[in-house]
């Protein structure tokens, strides 16, 4: 008998392998390609990711699963053929649902809503992305009905980015956590606030460059598997396990978002170059989910990179590349600065605090333009309103307002809520990490990171999209995705930070 999972594991390496050159074509249009190149990108992106497509949904793929499948029933389902051979049939179940048109129709609507959202953020404004928007909105409508029977329409775009979700599971999230984090920013911002000026002198770039590519690399940021450029928005992209690419920015107005953002995309990097081998050039290979995803770059970026005994390793080194910006200011102060809390217009310069506060008014309203409760015309005074209600503001400009993420206009919807899953599942692991260790702040003040790299690649990285990210996060800490860690994590670092009173 010919061995299926074999066949099965070529044919998938092969589309696997234009994936990789898709991602490579997008890193280069990010990081390098000339303004002129956009059409020639288009086209070969285009014709790679049908390629892809065609091939993944093929009836020899299909007949060759399902043969494969009929191989495993003997084996344990936790044995790795098992999760691989599952895996690719899950995958391959909702891919063959999506036509081949539309997926053709998404990306041509797509890249030119993209165009008009860059247009209608420059000018602010949201008139000239609304056609578009509403075009993606019914395009989306559509796509749920390829997914029918579902309890909710936007099962269907959740499950694309945190597989095992429901739209009843982000809701009771976002009810235990809304009135909490709400609660707590505005008693914070209701206490008096100490000095930050300084994070915000003029900083040089390279210098800041460099020292966020020291900090990474005591994470163990692979350099010989991986590169860091520059782009206009940061990022991670794996090509492979061996070559995971990341890019970052410098704000003058902000230079420490780059110290930050790399430590976040060295987070997702991490993740990416601590898969296991064996799922090179198979659809497990990548992160479970991208709220387990995000769980990794915010558990650098905020738990480790924003702690005491972080700084209390770094501040020295960092004072004496910035000896006349930091002149004066204690490892106190500077603490104190970087975990500021301030209600903000923008997401991605939130803070722990507000982060998720940004994120539900995004998945309100997409839940409310797919079931049509709104319009997409009305969408931006429901951002407004909603900004005001959580945060207290109402945003200048659509600028500053609903045309600041660029994911709807290249027709990313579902995928908002995974950025306050991956909050909540960064605690959780951490405090796994912390009850298995209690010396993980010595170690963080020796600047000893290895240990915190290691395991999580021993209970996380390795296995790829093998888990489900609910099955995942119970394996390794023994508990259910949850709120609670996270709402107390907050409470009891910006209880002390702020002088709250306990439990406040
Ligand atoms: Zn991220």
């Amino acid at each position: 008998m010919a061995d299926d999972v074999a066949t099965l594991n070529s044919l998938v390496g092969e589309i696997v392998d234009l994936r990789s050159a898709a991602s490579l074509l997008d890193w280069d249009a990010a990081v390098c390609m000339p303004p002129g190149g956009v059409g020639v990108y288009g086209n070969n992106s285009a014709t790679i990711r049908r390629l892809a497509h065609d091939r993944f949904t093929s009836t020899q793929l299909g007949e060759c699963l399902e043969r494969a499948l009929r191989q495993i029933e003997s084996l344990p389902p936790d044995a790795e053929l098992s999760r691989l051979v599952k895996v690719t049939a899950r995958d391959y179940d909702r891919a063959v649902r999506v036509p081949a048109e539309y997926i053709a129709e998404q990306a041509m609507a797509t890249s030119t809503a993209y165009q008009a959202w860059k247009e209608a953020r420059e000018r602010s404004d949201f008139a000239i992305f609304l056609p578009h928007l509403e075009k993606i909105i019914a395009l989306k409508q559509q796509y749920v009905g390829f997914f029918q029977p579902l309890d909710h329409p936007y099962d269907a775009v959740l499950e694309d980015y945190e597989p095992g979700f429901r739209t009843s599971d982000i809701e009771t999230m976002f009810g235990a956590l809304r009135e909490r984090q709400v609660d707590l920013a505005r008693t914070i911002q209701n206490h008096p606030r100490s000095e930050d000026a300084f994070l915000r002198a003029s900083y040089d770039e390279q210098v800041m460059v460099n020292f966020a590519r020291e900090v990474i690399s005591t994470f163990g940021f692979d350099w010989s598997r991986g590169r860091q450029d520059k782009s206009a928005h940061p990022f991670a992209t794996p090509i492979g396990t061996d070559d995971v690419r990341i890019t970052t920015r410098f704000d003058e107005r902000n230079p420490f978002e780059t110290l930050f953002s790399t430590m976040h995309e060295a987070g997702h990097a991490l993740y990416e170059q601590g898969v296991a081998p064996v799922w090179e050039r198979t659809v497990v290979r990548g992160g479970a989910s991208l709220g387990v995803h995000e769980s990794q770059s915010r558990l650098w970026e905020n738990l480790i990179g924003r702690s005491l005994p972080f700084w209390e390793h770094f501040f020295p080194l960092l004072r004496r590349r910035f000896p006349s910006q930091l002149q004066g200011v204690s490892l106190e102060a500077f603490y104190h600065a970087i975990n500021r809390v301030k209600s903000s217009f923008i997401r991605v310069e939130a803070d722990e605090v507000t982060y998720n506060l940004h994120v539900m008014p995004r998945v309100e309203i997409e839940i409310a333009l797919l079931t049509k409760a709104i319009a997409a015309k009305d969408a931006p005074d429901f951002w407004n309103a909603k900004m005001k209600e959580y945060l207290g503001i109402v945003p200048d400009s659509p600028t500053h307002g609903i045309l600041q993420d660029m994911h709807w206009s290249i027709g990313l919807f579902g995928y908002f809520a995974t950025y306050t899953v991956g909050n909540l599942i960064s605690v959780q692991l951490w405090e796994k990490f912390t009850a298995e260790r209690p010396d993980s702040s010595e170690m963080i003040r020796r600047g000893e990171f290895a240990p915190i790299r290691e395991w999580l690649r021993t209970v996380l990285h390795r296995h790829g999209r093998s888990y489900q990210p609910r099955e995942l996060v119970e394996n390794i800490t023994g508990s259910a995705i949850s709120t609670k860690p996270y709402l107390d994590y907050l409470s009891i670092k910006y209880g002390a930070l702020c002088g709250l009173p306990a439990g406040g």
